[in-house]
């Protein structure tokens, strides 16, 4: 492992198989997404929308480097459990707080897999009639998808792995790592 827990002396470590991307190229990466934002959004003052839990992280580090004016809200959503695989039936545990109607709105994702979950959420607030509606995902793990969903902004595309770190949990732990990492699959 080419870095160790920060702030996380106790914590157990976790069992990985790979770093895919240092804490230094994620906060690269992260800038870089939003110059392109910030260019693109100039003169407006997006609402960012997140999916908690895992978009925090991203979210955090993203709004500290945009240069546009811009406002926060949050989602809570579950996938109902259909078995291993995401059913793309998604459920709202928390809602936003403000109305998007006539706002410029961007999604911020932590990681697009089959990308149903993305696809409900999207014709969700498609329906409350923003003005415009755009998605940024730090990871695209692109070849697993199911259904097409257009995304803006993509940080990283990864290969079909279970990828822990920087916000994304297993079994709602190891969100703190500073990197991301994939699972060793019998862990
Ligand atoms: P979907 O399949 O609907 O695109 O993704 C649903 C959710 O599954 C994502 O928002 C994310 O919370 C979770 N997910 C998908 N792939 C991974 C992964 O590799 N690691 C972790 N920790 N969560 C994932």
């Amino acid at each position: 492992m080419t870095e160790t827990l920060q702030g996380a002396s106790k914590m157990k470590e976790p069992d990985i198989e790979k770093v895919l991307f240092t804490g230094e190229e994620i906060q690269a990466r992260v800038k870089e997404l939003a110059l392109d934002i910030s260019r693109d959004y100039e003169g407006k003052v997006p609402i960012l929308i997140s999916v908690l839990k895992g978009g925090v992280l991203f979210l955090s580090d993203l709004m500290r480097e945009l240069t546009v004016l811009h406002e926060i809200d949050f989602m809570s959503v579950s996938s109902y459990d259909g078995g291993m695989d995401t059913t793309g039936v998604v459920r709202i545990l928390a809602d936003l707080s403000i109305n998007i109607e006539g706002k410029d709105v961007l999604i911020v994702e932590d990681i697009v897999d089959t990308g149903l979950t993305l696809d409900y959420i999207r014709h969700l607030l498609l329906g409350r009639h923003p003005k415009s509606l755009k998605i940024v995902t730090l990871l695209d793990k692109r070849e697993r998808r199911r259904v097409d969903v257009p995304i803006d902004y993509v940080g990283f595309v990864i290969p079909d792995a279970f990828v822990i770190g920087y916000g994304l949990d297993y079994q709602q732990k190891y969100r703190n790592l500073p990197y991301i990492a994939i699972m060793k699959s019998d862990a």
